[in-house]
């Protein structure tokens, strides 16, 4: 296999030395070589985490990348102290990913790394270790050494010690062997101080004595024996009622819960007499966090137009890698994709499905898990990082052939993919703007699936200008679904012009009386409401009637957000918060007002309007909790909310039947956005939240609230036009050079002197002007928001061709550059941030 490493080569014999390439988790633009000592040669490959040091004291553990035997030439290697595990923890084709990405996205292959791997996977020296809490040193079959001993002895008593613990209690300087040795003999855990612990979750069962379960004879002695202790009896009574051992011995290994025996009210003594008496015996096992879910139903039955999309889309991925499944909301795109995986999984692939983080807690998943069951794991970015190092170790162990997750489950370890699903491609959310690598995860998931030579299907009702493009250059299959399922109607629209209203005073509290008429109505005949605005808080920001003064953030180029709950304005930005004033500080007047039009104030002046509907919202300010998503959700499907107001959040996915009205309350707010996307993003926008309207029999109503009804945007969203749509814009695009024309790059320069920041900028700037490839460079200039948690910010955007090797030429000379600047003493402290594909 050809990689971008070269292959590992074979370790011979003889007398020539051998080296490795080794990610360490650490912003350097290279790789390390160190020297692979003669000893570790046989133990070693491609993917090995092992232990190195870097710099003067710092102990870290890296990944090998590449072995060969080219010394380097620059510094004398050091040797490999340590390898962690006899088997690789990555595999070649990850290494291969990583390497990709650093170089596409102009980052280092450590903060690849680093994004990658769960902290379990990533000790260093901050790493501690803790004793393992099934390990029993009775039973252990791995005898101990004195030294080991005394370290388990020191663990016991401290709970957790760090490698300097360790050397201190030993009272030696290098304790790698012991570690590893403990680590093997499953004695201890190592985790990184900075995460949390790994703490798998450990159940304690009960089980008969083995001797006696295989006799009957001895089990009847049993009973004989504790007929005169009914709670004894009580006990294995109920033990053999759970675990039917009569009928089947083997049923025993597996045991008994022991909290089902409690839970049941047995007598805790009675059992600890039992157990005393050798009777039965007690003992813990690690369990997965995962319920081991089984699946339902076995077939899906496909609509007639799904099942001609099901067809058109294997015929496609027979001449095209990827393919654009381009069907509007309610046609039922997931059940095309679970008879795809069905299909995938039945040949022996591996199947990864990304979908936005939101969509992660609809019913979606619900639907899936009916279909797969236990061999589908699911990777939400609000799991602790057990959970993740769990569904990683269940990729790698096979019980997870298919999962699905947020964007950063591309980093699993697949070893052999035949299906990526991105679906719902268009949205932002697959885009990781911080830290680096700022990797687009659909783009990225096309390339994982190359690497895989695996296929890539992308779904959406409204496709992102991107894959349009490549779909409509033949670069990517095509394939429609235009009827929703079950003949459900796509919902009937309505502009409310909000100006018209305002000078007839019907607009009340921000509502048009359309808007309000149609909430009534569906408040009567008891069915939902969904009520969206992009922006969170009370209202964007408070002005003084007097003055005009408006309150910034003092870290922020930004207004604060008035948020009503808690009485205080929030920056959005870098979280500074202050409690509101009573009196305007610029000039006494106490007639501050707030201004603009937030959830918050939308949720107050439904409650003002509906006094009889039952009200709740969905943002980031109340979905901060693990199941904040989950439990508003939950209380809107089973009907306990009629009316949900929310933020994007509430375009995602949602399939509740009885949501009849969706209303828009400020659309020229979303096309009115200072970016070249605008349009693409706000046609996107309101039609997935139209889409949410009318799913099943009866038709939905959308009302869109704006002040200029009659642009154009409005008519082709209403009739679902999305291809005149397209085609007007990209002219546009096209004029002004954007993507997908070309390729964008965005260089931010950062420091806390505005000065500084401004030079480095220019400077920097006029570096890029010298790279010799044809491009269009824009900036520097102050960033939308100038100032963000203190620091100045300025922008430069590059443009650069598409074809040809622009692209990586532009970046591996920027990339040199900012690494010459970086090392200059007047720059020292500067951030130069590099972004591909920044919007
Ligand atoms: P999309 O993702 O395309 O917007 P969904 O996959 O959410 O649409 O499907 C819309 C609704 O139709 C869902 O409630 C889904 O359960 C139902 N549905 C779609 N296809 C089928 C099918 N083949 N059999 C039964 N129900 C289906
Ligand atoms: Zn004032
Ligand atoms: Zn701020």
């Amino acid at each position: 296999m050809e990689t971008l490493f070269g292959d590992l080569e074979e370790i011979k014999d003889g007398d020539s030395a051998f080296f490795a390439d080794v990610i360490l988790p650490v912003p350097i633009p290279k790789m390390f070589t160190y020297k692979i000592p003669r000893n570790l040669k046989e133990e070693i490959g491609i993917g090995f985490r092992v232990i190195v040091q870097f710099g003067k004291k710092k102990i870290l553990t890296g990944i090998i990348a590449k072995v060969h035997q080219k010394p380097p030439t620059s510094y004398e290697a050091k040797p490999i102290l340590d390898v962690l595990e006899a088997h690789a923890s990555v595999n070649p084709i990850q290494i291969r990913f990583w390497a990709w990405m650093a170089e596409y996205y102009c980052c280092h292959i450590g903060e690849v790394m680093n994004a990658a791997l769960p902290s379990g996977l990533k000790l260093s020296s901050e790493s501690k270790i803790q004793l393992n809490p099934t390990f029993d040193a009775d039973t252990s079959p791995y005898p101990l050494d004195d030294r080991e001993e005394l370290l388990l002895q020191a663990l016991r008593q401290k709970e957790e010690m760090s490698y300097e613990d360790c050397e201190v209690v030993l009272g030696i300087k290098s304790i790698h062997g012991i570690i590893k040795s403990l680590v093997i003999k499953e004695a201890i855990l190592v985790f990184e101080e900075v995460k949390e612990k790994y703490n798998p979750k450990v159940e304690t069962r009960i089980r008969l004595n083995s001797e006696i379960s295989r006799d009957k004879k001895a089990l009847e002695a049993v009973f004989n024996e504790v007929s005169s202790k009914p709670k004894q009896e009580e006990i294995l009574l109920k033990y053999l009622q759970e675990v039917p051992v009569y009928r089947n011995p083997e049923l025993n290994q597996k045991g008994l819960e022991k909290k089902v025996l409690i839970d049941a009210g047995m007598s805790v003594s009675s059992l600890k007499n039992l157990i005393k008496n050798g009777v039965l015996e007690e003992y813990k096992i690690i369990v997965s966090r995962f319920e081991d879910e089984q699946s339902l139903e076995e077939g899906v039955v496909l609509s007639e137009g799904q099942q001609q999309a099901q067809q058109e889309i294997k015929a496609a991925f027979e001449e095209k890698n990827t393919v654009l499944l381009h069907g509007i909301t309610g046609s039922g795109k997931t059940e095309v994709y679970i008879t795809l995986i069905q299909e995938a999984l039945a040949g022996g692939s591996q199947v990864l499905l990304l979908l936005p983080e939101i969509a992660l807690t609809t019913h979606i998943v619900g639907r899936l898990r009916q279909v797969f069951g236990g061999k589908m794991g699911v990777y939400h970015s609000k799991y602790s990082d057990n959970e993740r190092v769990e569904v990683w170790n269940g990729v790698l162990s096979g019980k997870f052939s298919f999962v699905v997750g947020v964007r950063s489950s591309i980093f699993l370890p697949f070893d052999s993919l035949g299906l990526v699903i991105v679906d719902e491609e268009h949205e932002i959310s697959f885009k990781q703007f911080d830290p680096a690598p700022r990797f687009h995860a659909r783009d990225a998931a096309i390339m994982l699936s190359w690497l895989h030579q695996a296929k890539t299907l992308l779904g959406t009702a409204t496709p992102s200008f991107e894959t349009f493009y490549n779909a409509r250059m033949k670069k990517y299959g095509y394939v429609t679904l235009e009827k929703r399922y079950g003949d459900a109607q796509l919902p009937e629209y309505h502009l409310a012009d909000m100006l018209v209203d305002k000078k007839k005073n019907l607009l009340k509290l921000d509502f048009t009386r359309l808007m309000r008429e149609k909430i009534q109505d569906a408040l009567n005949n008891q069915e939902q409401v969904l009520i969206f605005q992009n922006r969170r808080g009370y209202a964007p920001y408070i002005s003084c009637e007097d003055c005009g003064w408006i309150p910034e953030c003092e870290h922020c180029d930004v207004s604060l957000t008035y948020h009503q709950f808690g009485e205080e304005m929030r920056c959005h930005y870098c979280g500074f918060k202050e409690k509101v004033p009573h009196s305007c500080p610029a000039c006494g007047s106490s007639k501050l007002s707030a201004v603009g039009l937030g959830t918050e104030r939308i949720e107050e002046s439904l409650g003002l309007l509906f006094p009889e509907a039952r009200i709740a919202r969905m943002d980031l300010d109340t979905t901060r909790s693990k199941y904040g998503y989950q439990r508003i959700l939950e209380d809107f499907g089973s009907g306990n909310v009629d009316i949900l107001v929310g933020t994007q959040m509430i375009t995602k996915g949602l399939d509740f039947e009885k949501v009849t009205v969706v209303g828009i309350m400020d659309a020229d707010r979303i096309l009115y956005f200072p970016d070249f996307r605008a349009g693409e993003r706000a046609f996107q926008q309101l039609t997935q939240v139209a889409g949410r309207a009318g799913r099943r029999e009866k038709r939905g109503v959308v009302i869109i609230q704006t002040r200029r009804p009659e642009q154009q945007i409005f008519q082709q969203i209403m009739a679902g036009d999305y291809k005149n749509f397209y085609i007007q814009e990209m002219g546009e695009r096209q004029r002004f050079f954007y993507p997908p024309f070309v390729k964008l790059l965005k260089i931010t320069t950062r420091h806390k002197d505005f000065k500084t920041a401004e030079k480095a900028a220019k400077h920097l700037h006029n570096l890029m002007g010298d790279i010799q490839v044809k491009k269009i460079l824009l900036g520097p200039e102050k960033g939308l928001i100038g100032k963000i948690k203190n620091q100045y910010i300025f922008e430069s955007i590059a443009k650069l061709d598409r074809t040809g090797n622009a692209q990586s030429q532009f970046k591996h000379e920027l990339l040199l550059i900012l690494e010459e600047l970086q090392a200059h003493k007047e720059f020292r402290g500067i951030r130069f941030i590099v972004d591909v594909d920044p919007y």
